[in-house]
């Protein structure tokens, strides 16, 4: 495909006007000011659109769709005791199978090309990535509870399975890495026997981490420190890692992330929503840390809408630090998508420049909210909706035009959503 006189955001989010970028073989294979001689098939009229890279959203559970505005107004743990775990009690391969359908729909119509995912029913999960065409990092939740060992765990065996049949599968689109879910939600034995599992597999880690006070200060007290050194000294950090929220890190955790290149996948609207607090972003990119965003599940969020998401992280913490300079436009879009690419351990991906993926967006610019555009990151960040986006095109396949998704039967999917919900609630 070949798009023309498109506008554009480069590396560093400054806007090319009437630019020629050329399509092939899942890659972008040129951009420049004037029409490419070679033939790069059907011709796409740019005029008054903005091409960008798309998002990778890094932290999500994407069946928790069929849970959106079921828990609210509610304390952590009684959202979670009285509203979420009865539910998710329910969740079977076939229901999440068309939950992870309604959530990949929904960030595709939102420019996302990649998220990162931790939940169970992780084959059903791993089906419907595959057909949708999107790119994911896909962990199996791993909570325990006892004092059993890792390797007589179900997520042992799931995570086994997943590794031998789903690992760099469908071209590499799908990733396999595996997960602690909480320091609260675990043993130490496991998490060293998880991480060494990581560790040995060559896979990365995805983990929460001091998402809220409770745990935080909990965890300090059940060991001696805080959750981001009891994950060093299990060896977690020893392998890649998505550490999630990340709101309470203490003076010394920041150096230890920074020291073991974790990225934070940091989640403002979650974090907003259940009143965990207020990440210290500043403080983060200061020390060079990794920070990438995610949406969280849309049972905390309540949508997977990573523009929201670009919108708070730019805002909430200058009013939070009472410091207007902090959290440029620049800075909030390589959160959602350079960054993201690179937790993702996903080289070539996560800018417009040629040679990389053609993993890009396009959003309509004929409108208000894109008028007058004196510095077009700013009219994207503080301005932009979802439905601005035209279409989300992943390895150079579009999965979604102009209202229409091209992979995904969206009727079906919203059926068969709203079905198994109906069937869990009259079981509940
Ligand atoms: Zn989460």
């Amino acid at each position: 495909m070949l798009f023309c006189n498109i506008d554009l955001l480069d590396e560093q989010f400054c806007l090319h006007r009437n630019r020629y970028v050329g399509v092939r073989d899942g890659q972008i294979a040129y951009i420049g000011g004037i029409a490419p001689a070679e033939d790069y098939g059907e011709r796409y009229d740019g005029r008054h659109r903005l091409m960008m890279p798309g998002f990778f959203n890094v932290h999500s559970h994407a069946p928790m769709t069929l849970l959106r505005g079921y828990a609210e107004n509610l304390p952590l743990q009684r959202w979670l005791n009285e509203r979420v775990f009865p539910f998710e009690a329910h969740l079977n391969a076939e229901n999440v199978y068309w939950a992870t359908q309604l959530a990949i729909a929904e960030m595709v119509q939102c420019g996302t090309v990649s998220f990162t995912d931790m939940y169970f029913e992780c084959q059903a999960m791993a089906k419907a990535v595959v057909e949708s065409g999107i790119k994911c990092n896909l962990s199996r939740g791993l909570t325990v509870f006892d004092d059993s060992a890792y390797e007589q765990l179900a997520a042992y065996r799931d995570n086994v399975e997943l590794l031998r049949d789903y690992h760099k599968k469908a071209d590499g689109r799908l990733s396999i890495d595996l997960c602690i879910h909480g320091e609260y939600t675990s043993s130490p034995k496991v998490v060293k026997a998880v991480a060494a599992h990581a560790k040995s597999a060559g896979v990365q880690m995805h983990i929460h981490l001091s998402e809220t006070k409770s745990e935080h200060e909990e965890c300090k007290q059940r060991h001696g420190m805080t959750p981001a050194a009891y994950m060093e000294s299990c060896g977690v950090f020893d392998v890649s890692t998505t550490a999630a929220h990340c709101v309470w890190l203490e003076e010394n955790d920041f150096s230890i992330l920074k020291k073991h290149g974790v990225t934070v996948a940091c989640c403002p609207a979650s974090n907003l929503k259940l009143a965990s607090g207020y990440a210290n972003v500043p403080e983060m990119l200061r020390q060079g840390i990794n920070v990438a965003l995610g949406t969280d599940g849309a049972a905390s969020n309540n949508n997977l809408n990573i523009l929201q998401d670009v919108y708070l992280f730019a805002l909430a913490y200058k009013g939070y630090y009472h410091d207007s300079t902090l959290i440029t436009p620049a800075q909030a879009l390589a959160a959602a998508t350079s960054a993201g690419a690179k937790s993702q351990g996903r080289a070539n991906c996560g800018a417009l420049k040629v040679g990389n993926r053609a993993d890009l967006c396009i959003v309509d610019t004929d409108t208000p909210q894109f008028t007058p555009m004196h510095d077009a990151a700013c009219n994207v960040v503080y301005a932009a909706q979802g439905s601005d986006v035209k279409l989300t095109m992943v390895d150079g396949r579009v999965l979604y035009r102009d209202g229409a998704f091209q992979t995904i039967d969206i009727e079906q999917v919203k059926f068969e959503a709203k079905r198994h919900t109906g069937q869990i609630l009259s079981a509940l």
